[in-house]
């Protein structure tokens, strides 16, 4: 009944931009001004006129509005707390949730998603707070909380958690929706060990040289948080489900500018296609009026079919999406603007 009359209230999808800050090769080249909370004006050179020059002759400057932006002076804890640490008191109710990290290679994806020691990331934190949720609780119920993690690569899904490189299979259960069979689940009682977890997860992600880039990410990686609350009382014993997906997406950027061949294009391709079928589904979603009754195309991409859950119904959605301030990512980072822009 809220939902009537208020368009703000149909939104499920909060869309927030996060600049990085230069990194030590790159400082001294150039830099990005972000103009108050809501606005983001992306690179202002100021060492290279040559670059001016070409950047005015391409476009006048371009601005676009979020829900928010975070400038390169942010830690992970900011974005955290205004975009996600509401999500997650709804998962710890049973509700589902999911926040993806999306932009191109370098631009500081799984530095937001995983983060460092200290400046931990999306994932870390959000595993804090349910714990800390879990220990505030008042009713005596009873929670399970548990993790999995893997990685889509080539549309071929893998385990993150495991050594082993076996790939594994969707199937759809009548009780628990879309499952991954056979992936590893591991009960946690604690945040404690979770960044130790997410490093070796991540050193297992597959990874190729590109002439575009050092090391581009390849593969979507998930992390699937369960949190299983039994309420227990004298008339009832009822286990509520909460599901949090956070996602840090493979390298946005296309498979054609990599200039890269053979397999490497065809992971390109397979990328895209799910990211294609990403923005596909949050198109649909994010028709408001439609909602429920919209075809949204999830069966199109692995990614897809395993967000499913957490991007339907009354679930909620984040995206992140990570922006470069180097000019050499100008294009790149327009790329990432506009997709970030469709999925409002
Ligand atoms: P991606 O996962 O999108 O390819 P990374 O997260 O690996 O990108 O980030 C690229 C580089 O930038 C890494 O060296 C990372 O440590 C650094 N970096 C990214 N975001 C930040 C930040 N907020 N503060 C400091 N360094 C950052
Ligand atoms: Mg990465």
């Amino acid at each position: 009944p809220d939902l009537i009359g208020d368009s703000c209230a149909f939104k499920s999808i909060k869309v927030a931009i996060k600049c990085r800050p230069l990194t030590e090769r790159e400082q001294g080249r150039d830099i990005v001004r972000v103009k108050h909370d809501k606005e983001v004006v992306v690179l202002d050179p100021v060492f290279s006129k040559d670059y001016l020059d070409r950047i005015q002759n391409r476009t006048k400057e371009k601005n676009y509005c979020f829900d928010r932006a975070f400038g390169p002076g942010c830690t992970n804890l900011d974005v955290y707390t205004a975009c996600i640490s509401s999500v997650i008191s709804g998962v710890v109710q049973g509700l589902n949730a999911t926040v993806f990290a999306y932009g191109s290679t370098g631009s500081g994806k799984t530095y937001t998603m995983v983060g460092t020691k200290s400046d931990p990331g999306l994932m870390v934190l959000s595993l804090h707070t349910i714990f800390d949720l879990i220990k505030k609780d008042k009713n005596s119920d009873e929670f399970e909380v548990s993790c999995s993690y893997l990685e889509v690569y080539n549309e071929v899904i893998y385990d993150l958690l495991e050594k082993s490189s076996a790939h594994l299979e969707l199937r759809e259960d009548p009780m628990h929706g879309i499952v991954v069979a056979g992936l590893r689940c591991i009960k946690v009682h604690s945040a404690d060990k979770i960044l130790e977890l997410l490093n070796l997860g991540n050193s297992r992600r597959k990874t190729e040289n590109t002439e575009a880039n050092g090391t581009s990410s390849r593969s979507h990686a998930v992390l699937e948080i369960t949190v299983k609350r039994r309420q227990k009382t004298e008339y009832c014993n009822q286990v509520m489900r909460g599901k949090l997906s956070l996602v840090d997406l493979a390298g946005s950027e296309r498979a054609s500018e990599a200039n890269s061949g053979g397999q490497k294009l065809r992971d390109g391709a397979n990328i895209n296609r799910s990211l294609l079928a990403l923005a596909n589904c949050i198109n649909a979603l994010g028709k408001p009026q439609k909602k429920g009754l919209a075809y949204v195309p999830y069966r199109n991409s692995k990614l897809t079919r395993i967000l499913k859950d957490g991007l339907s119904g009354n679930s909620q959605t984040v995206m992140v999406a990570t922006i470069s301030p180097v000019d050499s990512q100008y294009h790149h980072t327009l790329n990432t603007l506009k997709y970030a822009d469709r999925a409002k």
